[in-house]
C-alpha cells in the first residue's frame, strides 16, 4: 500500500483515543483538517520559458490558537504529506502547551534546481496565493526542508507590500535584521539537545555514540551541540548524497566547515572516516539514532536490525507504524518528533510575541524559556507513559488530545 502519513497519523490518533478513553465524537473533528488550499503558480524561469508549480497550505486546526507550521520546498510535496505534516504541528503545539493550533505548507519543486531570483520569484507568488490564509492571527508560516530565513524574509515582505505596512508577525524564522528572534536558527537542534541531556539524566548515560541522519538546519545544528554542550561522539551524520562514520567520533568542527563550503557531503575525507549509505546510516553501531532528514526512513526492515537502543525523532514522521511496533517490541525507546522536534516551533512562538510587542529578547533569556518549555513538556509526557504504561508516542499523542479535547468542550460547536 502506499505511504500515507495522514493515515497513519489518524491511525495513532485513534490508538491514544482508545487508551486514553476518549469518545470518538470527542476528537473527530481532529481527522478533518478545516482548510486546504491548492494553488498553481506560474513563474517566468530565467531561460525566458512559464512554468507552472503546484502549492498547498492546509489549517489542520485553529482550536487552541492561530495555525502554525513551516512552508516546505521539496519534489515529492504532496496534499497528503502536508495534511499529516499540518496535523503533528497540531499536537506538537498542544504538548509544549503554546497557543497556537497547527498549519503547514508546500510547494513541489527541487529548490536545489532554481536559481536565486527564480526561488525569490516562486516564495513571493507562493505567498500571494496563500495570502487570504494567513496573518500573524490567522496562520504564521515558518521554515521547513528546502527553504530557510531568506525564504521567509521574501513571504514577510510580500505579504507586508499587500498590506502596504511592515508586518513581521505575518512569518517567525525570519532573519535579526527583519523581525527575526535570536536562537530561533539553532532552536530546533537546541531543543533536540535538551531532550538528548533528559534521555541520558534518566537512563543514566555519561557518554554515548551518536549516529545523525541529515545534516541540515535540524541534523547538523543538533549534531554541533550534542558534541560541543553533552560532550557525546557524533559517530556517523548523513545528507542526501550519503554518510560518513567514524567509530572514534566525528570532528564536528570540521564537517561544519566543510559543508558550510561544498553544501553536501560527498567528498569530505578525513583520517578513520568511511563513507557509508543513508540506509547504513540507520543501522551503525551507535547508541543513540537521531533521524533529522525526511518521513518514514526507518521502516519496519530498518527497525528490525538498527543497532541504536534510544532514537530521538528530529525530524517529522521518519518512523513508519509498522516500525514503531517492531521498536516497541525490541524495547527500544523512541522520543518521538511531536515532543523532540518541538524546540523550533516554540523559539517561533516567542519570535511572533516579540513581533506583536515590538521588544526584543536577550538570546540568553531565549534559550532559557526554551529549555523549561522543552523540560516541562518532557517531563508531561514520561508521566503520560507511566500513567497509561504506553510508549512515548502514544504518551505524546494522549498528552495533546487531553488539551486539544478540552479546548473544543470549551468552545463547543459553531453555530449550536
Ligand atoms: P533542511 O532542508 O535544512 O535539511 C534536510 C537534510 O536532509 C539535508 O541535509 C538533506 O540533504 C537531507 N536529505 C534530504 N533528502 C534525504 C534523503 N532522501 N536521505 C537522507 N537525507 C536526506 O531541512 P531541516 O529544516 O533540517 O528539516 C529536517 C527535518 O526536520 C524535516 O523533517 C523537518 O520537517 C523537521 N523539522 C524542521 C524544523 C525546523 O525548524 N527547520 C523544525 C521541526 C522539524
Amino acid at each position: 500500500m502506499e505511504y500515507n502519513p495522514f493515515l497513519n497519523f489518524c491511525k495513532v490518533l485513534d490508538e491514544a483515543a482508545a487508551t486514553a478513553k476518549i469518545a470518538p465524537e470527542d476528537y473527530e473533528v481532529l481527522k478533518h483538517p478545516e482548510r486546504e488550499l491548492k494553488v498553481a503558480l506560474p513563474i517566468i524561469r530565467d531561460n525566458g520559458k512559464l512554468e507552472v508549480f503546484e502549492g498547498y497550505r492546509v489549517q489542520h486546526s485553529s482550536l487552541r490558537g492561530p495555525c502554525k507550521g513551516g512552508i516546505r520546498f521539496h519534489q515529492d510535496v504532496n496534499v497528503d504529506e502536508v495534511k499529516a505534516l499540518a496535523a503533528w504541528m497540531t499536537f506538537k503545539c498542544a504538548i509544549v502547551n503554546i497557543p497556537y493550533g497547527g498549519g503547514k505548507g508546500g510547494v513541489k519543486v527541487d529548490p536545489h534546481t532554481l536559481s536565486e531570483s527564480e526561488l525569490e520569484k516562486l516564495t513571493r507568488r507562493y505567498t500571494a496565493a496563500i495570502l487570504p490564509l494567513i496573518g500573524p492571527q490567522q496562520d504564521i508560516p515558518a521554515p521547513d526542508v528546502g527553504t530557510n530565513a531568506q525564504s521567509m524574509d521574501w513571504l514577510m515582505d510580500t505579504y507586508s507590500m499587500m498590506r502596504g505596512y511592515a508586518v513581521p508577525g505575518v512569518a517567525t524564522g525570519k532573519d535579526i535584521e527583519v523581525g527575526g528572534s535570536l536562537g530561533r536558527t539553532e532552536a530546533t537542534g537546541r531543543g533536540i539537545m535538551t531532550v538528548t541531556r533528559l534521555v541520558a539524566e534518566k537512563h543514566g548515560i555519561k557518554k554515548a555514540r551518536v549516529a545523525v541522519q541529515g545534516a541540515g538546519n535540524v541534523g547538523s545544528i543538533s549534531a554541533k551541540l550534542i558534541a560541543k554542550n553533552l560532550g557525546f561522539d557524533i559517530v556517523a551524520i548523513s545528507d542526501v548524497s550519503g554518510g560518513i562514520y567514524n567509530a572514534d567520533g566525528l570532528d564536528m568542527n570540521s564537517v561544519g566547515a566543510f559543508l558550510a563550503k561544498k553544501g553536501l557531503l560527498k567528498d569530505y575525507s578525513a583520517q578513520g572516516v568511511k563513507h557509508i549509505t543513508n540506509e547504513e546510516l540507520l543501522m551503525c553501531e551507535c547508541d543513540i539514532l537521531i533521524p533529522a532528514a525526511l518521513e518514514n526512513q526507518i521502516t519496519a526492515g530498518i527497525a528490525e536490525k538498527l543497532k541504536a537502543s534510544i532514537i530521538i525523532e528530529a525530524a517529522n514522521g521518519p518512523t513508519s507504524v509498522e516500525a514503531d511496533a517492531v521498536l516497541a517490541s525490541r524495547n527500544i525507546d523512541v522520543y518521538p518528533d511531536i515532543l523532540s522536534n518541538a524546540g523550533g516551533v516554540v523559539v517561533s512562538y516567542f519570535e511572533w510575541a516579540q513581533n506583536l510587542q515590538s521588544l526584543y529578547w536577550e538570546e540568553a533569556d531565549v534559550n532559557r524559556m526554551l529549555d523549561k518549555v522543552m523540560v516541562r513538556a518532557f517531563g508531561d509526557v514520561e508521566k503520560t507513559a507511566e500513567e497509561y504504561g504506553v510508549t512515548l508516542r502514544l504518551a505524546a499523542y494522549i498528552t495533546a488530545l487531553k488539551r486539544l479535547t478540552r479546548a473544543a468542550k470549551l468552545r463547543g460547536i459553531f453555530p449550536r
